[in-house]
This record gives C-alpha cells, structure tokens and sequence, in this order.
C-alpha cells in the first residue's frame, strides 16, 4: 500500500488530505493562489480559475475525492452549477432521464423549466421504490437521478438497487448526496457514477460558502470538465480556500450535530405536541432498514409535524435561540416550514399529496448544548397554548 493510501480515516482526511503545501515558508495551512496568469512554455497542466484548474481547487478536489472514495472530483460555484453542468454533460436533444420525485427544487425547477429547450426529455417517478423507477425508463433514457435521504420527508432510496437498475440498462446514474455526506453515505462504493454536493450545506457548514461538487470516475470527471470550461461556473480561489478550512473540521461538526439529532429526534418522538417525526435513525421510519444497510449514520435533519392545534408560525417566531431560516446544515440549529418556503409554489394539493402539510418543520440540527435546544423548543410550545 502506498504512503498516500495508508491513512483513510473520514476524521484524517477532513484534516490532512488536499492541503496545497507550503513550500516557500513551510506554513501549516494552505497558501491562496488567487492568481489567473500562470506561465505556460513547458508545462503540462493549464492553470486557469474558469478550468478549475489553480493549485486551491486542483488539492481541495482531492480531499473530496477522498471522502467519496472516488478516482477524481472537482469543485463548482454552487451546488446548482455542479448539477447543471453534470446534467448537461451527460444529456444531449432526444435523450431522456428519469429523475426520483422528491428532488431538491432548484433541481426540479432546472429541469422543469430548462431541458425542453434543450430537446431533452425526463420523467418524474411516482414513488421512491425500484418499481417507480424501472417503469419510466424507455428506450432513449440515458440517465438516472437520485437524492437520498431526500428532503424534507427523509424518505431512503435504496442506492444498490438503483445502481444495479442503471448497469442493466447501460444508463449513466447521478445522486444528490447533500444530506448524507461522504461521512456517512459513499454512493460511488454502492455503484452510483456521479456523485453531487451542494458544498453550501455541511461541507461548508457556517452559513456562509456557497459551493458545489462532484465526485466520479477520470473518465465521467473529465467530460464534466470539459463543459464546464465552456459554462463557468467556477468556485472563486479564496472560497475554495475557505471551504478547505471549513472542511477539516467537517466531521466533527457533522458527527456531534448527527449525535444531537438522534438525541432530539427520540425527545420529539416522545413529545405529545407532535403528530408525527421523520428522522431515518426512527425504526418508524419506512426506510430504516434501507438506511442502516447503506449508511453509517442517519443524518443531522429531522421533520416533524405539529399538533393541529397549534399555529407553526406562532411557533417558529416564539423560538429564542433556534433560528426560523432557509438553507441548513450551519452549525447553529435552524427550522424552517417547507410549505411556507421550499414547497410554497406548488398548489395546498400537490403539497399534500407529497406528504407536505401545513404543520410539518423542518428541523436543521446543530451543535449546541441538547438541553438548551430542548428548553427553546418546549418554551416556544409554551408560548403557543
Ligand atoms: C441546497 C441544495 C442544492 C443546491 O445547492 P446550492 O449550493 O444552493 O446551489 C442541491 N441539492 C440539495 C439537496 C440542496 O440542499
């Protein structure tokens, strides 16, 4: 085994892998290179931001390559830019995907709203299983595209069968893997050929990077790449750095808010003011076998719905410490109404026919004291009798 396989541990690459080294002072941390001019005569590699190609970008792709356990991957302006680009890598005019429900809306709204112009067709399963999936495949699918756990039900996709689906009918598979992180999900391992993040969520983690990424083989890597060059959607050199710093303490944020979850999510389960919880950790939860088999954790997010009784937007703006925001993943706990924010644009209907009531939260946990966050929680229940 080579010297720069030995050490493999998720905590040890977090910290050590992808540092750009210091040569000229021998400094701990990475230097930033934010230059756009790099000399050319004799040498290999074109160094240039737009190719994601400067010494930042080239080493923090190979921390995430490390996470995921894939041959490469390479890093975006934003989780949008990643998936898009990596769609329409792969997709040209008469192709068709097939694409799981549930998917992140800026996701769904890409396809919805974009690929007919681009002549490319897709289909929206109707349920998350193997069936949902095998029966919307014809003849000109090429593509695949799943996001497990999903949001914000938490709903398992089971990632095996899914990659075995897609050998069999030679298609190229894709999974959002945001929720799960390499920490606790490798898709790559499971079979899936395109791995996706949105960097802005637990890779970043303090509510303040907006970056994206993909992990894949050489060969699915560089044709990404390739468009990628022409679409530009880069990941600018001082973020980059800031995101390698934000990364190496991203399994210790993640591990002790995945800790803090499963702590809550069996208090909320046992809390008469809740109707119902979702968290995949729950042997509730309808995927949890699926999840146990797939993963080595259960995440940091759980939903969960209020009793009818009482108003969730009394509730949200009665809290004192959690935060009622968008995004997740911080480490400052946060909770949000899917129905007033991320689903609003779909009819009360639609909405319900997904699961989506108008009293389910969305709870971001984070890594603060569990007693504290219990104590805001049941203050603002008080507040709401
Ligand atoms: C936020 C998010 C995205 C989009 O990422 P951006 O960085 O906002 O572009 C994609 N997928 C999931 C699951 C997300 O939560």
């Amino acid at each position: 085994m080579s010297k720069k396989n030995k050490f493999k541990g998720v905590n040890t690459i977090c910290t050590h892998v992808g540092q750009v080294k210091d040569e000229q002072f021998g400094g701990s941390v990475s230097p930033i290179y934010p230059g756009t001019s790099y000399e050319y005569i004799d040498i290999e590699l074109d160094r240039y931001p737009r190719y994601s190609s400067t010494p930042n970008q080239e080493f923090l792709s190979k921390k995430i390559a490390a996470l995921e356990g894939t041959e490469d991957a390479m890093i975006f302006g934003s989780g949008m830019a990643a998936i898009s680009t990596s769609l329409l890598a792969f997709l040209s005019s008469g192709d068709h995907i097939v694409l799981q429900n549930d998917i992140y809306g800026g996701t769904r709204n890409l396809v919805e709203a974009q690929f007919k112009r681009y002549g490319i067709e897709y289909s929206f399963t109707e349920g998350i299983d193997i069936k949902s999936f095998e029966e919307k495949i014809q003849k000109n699918t090429k593509a695949i595209y799943i996001e497990t756990p999903s949001n914000p039900l938490l709903k398992i996709v089971d990632i095996k069968q899914i990659a075995k689906l897609s050998k069999a009918n030679g298609l190229i598979s894709f999974i959002d893997n945001t929720f799960a992180t390499p920490l606790i999900q490798k898709p790559h391992e499971l079979g899936i050929d395109i791995v996706l993040q949105s960097a802005t969520k637990y890779f970043g983690g303090h509510s303040d990077i907006c970056a994206g990424a993909i992990a894949a083989s050489s060969e699915h890597r560089e044709i990404i790449w390739n468009l990628s060059k022409n679409i530009g959607g880069s990941l600018s050199d001082y973020t980059a750095w800031l995101l390698e710093r934000s990364m190496k303490t991203l399994s210790v944020r993640f591990f002790r808010q995945q800790k803090n979850a499963v702590e809550l999510a069996n208090y909320l389960s046992k809390c008469d003011m809740i109707d119902k919880i979702y968290y995949p950790g729950l042997p509730s939860h309808k995927g949890h076998d699926i999840a146990k088999d797939q993963m080595d954790g259960f995440g940091a997010v759980i939903s969960f719905e209020l009793n009818k009784k009482i108003d969730p937007e009394t509730f949200l703006k009665s809290l004192e410490m959690i935060n009622p925001s968008m995004s997740f993943a911080g480490v400052e706990s946060t909770m949000l109404s899917p129905a007033e924010t991320s689903h609003y644009l779909l009819t009360p209907e639609d909405r319900l026919a997904q699961g989506i009531t108008d009293n389910l939260i969305r709870f971001s946990v984070g890594i603060e004291d569990v007693p504290d966050v219990v104590y805001d929680f049941e203050q603002a229940l008080n507040k709401c009798k």
